[in-house]
């Protein structure tokens, strides 16, 4: 039998590189999405933080009192330079605690699930604004001290979009999705609300237990990976 030319053998070597080459670039492909594998967000990272009425303000810090602005946040908010002590019922107190601006209708205090054992409260998760029922928790500032009946809460994970934002990633104000954090730890995340509006910049928010414990700094990435 006469052997295939040289031609020919070239002719078959090349094609199954081609296959070969063809099949590792789909797999790598492949796996890039699954890393990914969704809508990426980046994360902020809220340490423990109160909004105050006008009128606590006042109540703190003396009549006609305006917090003063010393960094801007997303949604019209501002880090005020203001800050406060928390007490809970124990006695046990957190200084240092940073005020959000501007003025709210009601005085809400935002802390950690490690807080509250501190404090020896009982601090419910709940989304910003849900304070019916929460926990009880003192404040002190420089010019007079206030007992909150109810407004101590452990904030409950959520991402900021944009309606655009919502359109491009498929979801609506309200929905809950599941993240994914790629990194030493590598951590999901469930139970994460979708909120949208105008004025919100593309965000998830966790607080610093939940940044802590899955090892996630300030600006690093979550993956959306179930509407
Ligand atoms: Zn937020």
């Amino acid at each position: 039998m006469a052997a295939p030319s040289p031609g020919r053998i070239g002719a078959v070597l090349e094609s199954n590189q081609i296959e070969a080459i063809a099949r590792m670039v789909l797999e790598a492909v492949q796996k890039e999405e699954e890393k990914g594998n969704g809508y990426a967000v980046p994360i902020g990272v809220s340490a423990r933080h109160i909004h105050l009425t006008q009128e606590h303000v006042e109540a703190l810090f003396g009549p006609g009192y305006q917090l003063t602005k010393k960094k801007d946040l997303m949604g019209g908010q501002f880090a005020a330079n203001e800050q406060v002590t928390i007490v809970g019922l124990k006695l046990r107190a957190i200084e240092n605690v940073r005020i959000l601006g501007p003025v709210r209708k009601a005085s809400q205090v935002e802390i950690s699930a490690t807080d509250a054992i501190k404090l020896g409260i009982k601090a419910p998760i709940r989304e910003s604004g849900d304070i019916a029922g929460s926990a009880p928790i003192a404040v002190v500032g420089p010019a007079g001290a206030l007992y909150l009946k109810e407004g101590c809460i452990i904030a409950a994970r959520h991402i900021h979009m944009s309606p655009k934002e919502a359109a491009e990633a498929g979801l609506h104000d309200g929905d809950y999705v599941s993240v994914k954090v790629e990194n030493d730890r590598g951590t999901v995340f469930n139970h994460v609300k979708i909120r949208v509006d105008q004025s919100f910049t593309l965000e998830m928010h966790i607080d610093t237990d939940e940044a802590n414990a899955s090892h996630i700094a300030q600006g690093d990435t979550a993956y959306i990976i179930k509407g």
